[in-house]
């Protein structure tokens, strides 16, 4: 596997990574806590920029977690990797769009019977 260097986050951070790269370095940050970290550390370190918030939500957009993978992590189920993405893209991240998918999630949860249940 491709080694991620700091200047490749840097660039996907700032909308710059050719596609390929691009799917390596998400791949890499879904599958990396250790990555996630860096990746953190840098978004705080560029975040005093002018590539601030702008070009990261839109670049995390694009790696969002489903509607029904938010419906997961809302229960807690699912993959563990999958939830703890999640909760870097809605937490460290802050993604807009998730978090008000969130809340229509949350909103639209009733506590009585599930309709169906999908099948494993
Ligand atoms: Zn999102």
């Amino acid at each position: 596997m491709a080694e991620i260097t700091r200047q490749m986050l840097r660039d996907y951070l700032n909308d710059a990574l050719p596609d390929a790269e691009l799917a390596a370095v998400e791949k890499a940050l879904r599958e990396s806590a250790a990555l996630r970290a860096k990746y953190k550390e840098l978004l705080e370190t560029e975040d005093r920029g002018e590539h601030g918030v702008g070009a990261i939500w839109r670049r995390e957009r694009v790696s969002c977690p489903t509607r029904e993978q938010l419906g997961g992590f809302l229960l807690g189920a699912g993959d563990s990797e999958l939830l703890e993405y999640i909760e870097f893209h809605l937490k460290t991240i802050g993604c807009p769009f998730c978090q008000a998918n969130l809340d229509d999630l949350r909103k639209a949860a009733k506590p009585a019977k599930p309709a169906t249940k999908p099948k494993r």
